[in-house]
């Protein structure tokens, strides 16, 4: 055994999308007993900050860099302190989380995960419809436009529009012109709907919806640039209809259930 092993560990929570009963009982229990949070200020909701004993330090990474978040991990738990990563949504999406666990494997710090409930599960509650639809699609594509992060060649938008599934694009609401015309030239129909959501779970949240001819200006329109998932897909509106699932059907039988003819 090394004799000065840190004792300290660090938890990367997900904060969820915004409204603060969104995090789960495991990460409020984390914050609870937190003895120095590192929250993603841009994203995060501050109001979770009060879940954590009074005079618990909280930093907003929003102004720090990697180095300077590492050190206060690794100068913490060198003090046998408990760090939340508070991250915004689910940690694993878009959050730059494997650069910083590479950081604390170099320095041999333990660490767990809490998954969070994304963004794009917020949005999906608040517009109330179901990504996966029988005879409509039984696919979700998680993306982004290419921004200063650029986005391998292989999963352009055009490309990932050829599959016509369901689909969730993060971070790019700011290009929506950009969104629209990579969606159609990869094949959606123009009349696609699709539907933006702006602060899902906020109290200002706000929804538009239209179709792929008209989302760009009713979204320039409701001034919308930032912070809101795109959702696109006919499961928003199966103008067709859509079968009824299996798992429900009063003739099909399943491990849990005796179909009965009728
Ligand atoms: N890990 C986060 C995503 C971080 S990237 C998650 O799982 O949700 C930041 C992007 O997430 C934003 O540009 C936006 O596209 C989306 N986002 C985050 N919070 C949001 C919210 N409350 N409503 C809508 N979109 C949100």
């Amino acid at each position: 055994m090394r004799e000065n092993k840190p004792k300290g560990e660090v938890i990367f929570v997900g904060a969820g999308p915004g409204d603060p009963e969104l995090i789960t009982i495991k990460g409020s229990r984390a914050l609870e007993r937190a003895d120095r949070v590192i929250y993603a200020g841009s994203l995060v909701n501050p109001d979770l900050l009060k879940l954590c004993r009074p005079g618990t330090p909280c930093h907003d990474s929003a102004s720090l860099t990697l180095e300077e978040v590492a050190a206060l991990m690794i100068e913490g738990t060198k003090r046998g302190e408990t760090i939340v990563r508070l991250h915004t949504g689910d940690p694993s999406m878009y959050g730059a989380i494997k650069e910083q666990f590479d950081r604390l494997d170099q320095e041999e710090i333990s660490y767990t995960v809490v998954p969070g409930v994304s963004s794009v599960f917020a949005a999906a509650a608040a517009v109330k419809r179901e990504f996966t639809l029988p005879d409509i699609s039984q696919t979700l594509i998680l993306t982004r436009l290419a921004g200063r992060t650029p986005v391998p060649d292989r999963e352009a938008l055009t490309h990932l529009a050829q599959h016509q599934s369901s689909m969730a694009i993060f971070l790019s609401v700011q290009d929506m012109g950009a969104v629209v015309e990579a969606l159609l030239e990869g094949g959606y129909p123009v009349s696609t709907p699709i539907a933006v959501v702006s602060k899902a779970s906020w109290p200002d949240e706000e929804i538009v919806v239209g179709t792929l001819e008209t989302i760009a200006d009713k979204v320039n329109t409701a001034g919308i640039r930032k912070q809101a998932q795109i959702l696109v897909g006919d499961f928003l509106d199966p103008a067709g209809g859509y079968a009824r699932s299996k798992l429900y059907d009063p003739t099909f039988t399943h491990e849990f259930r005796q179909g009965k003819e009728t």
